[in-house]
């Protein structure tokens, strides 16, 4: 019996928003409609007494329930633990991510029926750790992840799709470059990519994940608490209702203010009440910092691809922030360039990752790969290592950032002693001299080496990032393969995921 072929879904897992889209009969990418009609899903987390409820409920709760509501969990993934503790516990970050998604799936099941293969995409700067948590949250919520991509090239993707593939977005060499910025509400990313019609290549990438349209909000914030203090002697921060109600409020005035040059915002706390008027001018002043910074990385990673701004061909906008019209100024007098709106910035990131899905359902039914993705890496590899002369751990890179993918590196360690019986190496991602500075993967751990070893034998360590940015470790000694784990600091073992994905997803 022929099976159907199963959906093409892709999912933008957002830090403040998330989307679903799939391909249609057409193979064009749609975005979905979650159960309460909206095509975004806040990745906001409410733990009610008796029920977990994900998405605008959620941050409705954040005015009267702030403590048990959990937002921007996608900040700390790569930590152990997501930094509140929400009804008495602390989760791992990844779980409180496989909430939203588990979600996500539900109403996307209610239009298409039941699916389990997706695509999720990741920020382009995300380390390792990251990229395991994100794929472990999809495995929670009941998915089989059969890739992540990055967000902007998804983003890249979609605009590539949109201009009609092989006719338009190439440049007379056939060859377009673009600049993809994208600016959430959690995170920026910044990477310029070589694309055609049928290549996706990722020459330089940067960002900041922790920098984004909510950092634009917390300024407000601050403004008006200040405000209020001054006037009635108290600070609204203090209650974290009163600063989540306030904190609502603040969004959707710099919404207002991307549209208007003036906007009011209220705050009332223990029987006092302020209302003021902000202009587009003070709040574009609160903030140029925070600009400032993307620009610096913008160009730094134009730099970093070692172009200038004459070989770029097209800047795409992502992200919601880049609705702020000082965002479009900046880039406008520091590239030179009309910037491309072609793109819907909020759904962009999701439709790519739907087409990503489609060509990999494509390639597991046996038909020749249409189009080829190649990344770089964001963060530098590398093990660490005791200098000779200092005595002091150093993190000696192996593999540096912005390397293409994939890519392999091998190191040769040497046994101390006489039939050593394990070896430990350390590896690390990060561009620090100092491995405390770097993200931690883990520890790679070979039990076993063959009995008798003398000392110095060379045990020869292999490492590889694949396409997507995961990393696999070998470890061989006299050309023989050893068994051997990585065993990471933060992570979930397997029967935990195993658990977690029954409890959240039922799957
Ligand atoms: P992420 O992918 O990080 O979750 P999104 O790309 O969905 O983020 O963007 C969400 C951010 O965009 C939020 O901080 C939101 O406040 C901001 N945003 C959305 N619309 C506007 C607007 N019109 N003006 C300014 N900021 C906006
Ligand atoms: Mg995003």
């Amino acid at each position: 019996m022929n099976q159907p072929r199963p959906r093409a879904v892709g999912i933008d897992l957002g830090t403040t928003f998330s989307a679903v889209a799939c391909l249609d009969d057409l193979g064009r990418p749609q975005t979905l409609n979650n159960g309460e009609g909206d095509k975004l899903t806040p990745s906001v987390v409410f733990f009610e007494e008796s029920e977990i409820v994900v998405g605008k409920e959620a941050v409705k709760a954040i005015s009267t329930a702030a403590a048990q509501v959990a937002e921007c969990a996608k900040r700390d993934l790569g930590n152990r633990m997501y930094e509140k503790v929400l009804g008495g516990r602390q989760y791992p970050p990844e779980a409180l991510e496989a909430w939203v998604l588990n979600k996500l799936r539900i109403d996307a099941e209610h239009q298409i029926g039941a699916f389990d293969k997706v695509v999720i995409t990741v920020p382009a700067y995300f380390d390792e750790v990251r990229r395991k948590a994100t794929q472990d949250a999809g495995y929670m919520a009941g998915f089989d992840v059969m890739d992540i991509i990055n967000e902007p090239t998804a983003a890249a993707i979609a605009f590539g799709f949109q201009q009609g593939g092989e006719h338009a977005i190439a440049a007379a060499d056939g060859m377009c470059r673009i600049l993809v910025y994208d600016l959430g509400g959690g995170t920026f990313d910044v990477t310029v990519m070589e694309i055609s019609r049928d290549q996706f290549v990722t020459l330089a990438t940067d960002g900041d994940v922790r920098l984004g349209g909510r950092d634009w909000d917390q300024r407000l914030v601050d403004y008006v608490a200040e405000e209020f203090i001054r006037r009635c002697g108290v600070d609204p921060r203090e209650d974290p209702n009163t600063e989540g109600r306030l904190w609502r409020e603040c969004e959707d005035t710099k919404r207002t203010l991307s549209a208007r040059s003036k906007a009011n915002v209220a705050c009332d706390y223990k029987g006092q009440a302020v209302r003021l008027e902000i202009t587009r001018q003070m709040f574009e002043e609160m903030t140029r910092d925070l600009l400032d910074r993307t620009a610096f990385t913008t160009r730094q990673t134009l730099q970093a691809a070692g172009l200038q701004w004459s070989d770029i061909d097209r800047v795409l906008l992502v992200g919601g922030s880049t609705r702020m019209p000082a965002v479009c100024e900046m880039l406008q007098s520091i590239t030179g360039k009309e910037l491309d709106r072609s793109v819907s910035p909020d759904e962009a990131v999701a439709h790519g990752a739907a087409i990503h899905a489609g060509l990999l359902l494509e390639r597991h039914h046996g038909q020749a790969p249409r189009v080829t993705i190649k990344n770089v890496n964001s963060h530098s590899l590398g093990v660490v290592a005791r200098d000779s002369a200092t005595q002091r751990q150093r993190n000696a890179i192996l593999i540096p950032r912005n390397t293409s993918l994939p890519v392999a590196a091998k190191r040769i360690f040497k046994t101390h002693k006489a039939s050593q019986k394990s070896i430990l190496v350390q590896i690390v991602e990060g561009e620090s001299a100092s491995p405390d500075d770097c993200s931690q993967i883990g520890k790679c751990s070979v039990r076993e080496l063959p009995p008798g070893l003398p000392a110095d034998t060379p045990i020869e360590v292999g490492f590889r990032y694949a396409e997507n940015g995961r990393l696999t470790v070998t470890v061989s000694c006299a050309g023989k393969e050893l068994c051997h784990e990585i065993q990471r600091d933060n992570s979930l073992t397997q029967e935990q995921l195993a658990s977690w994905r029954q409890y959240i997803s039922g799957r």
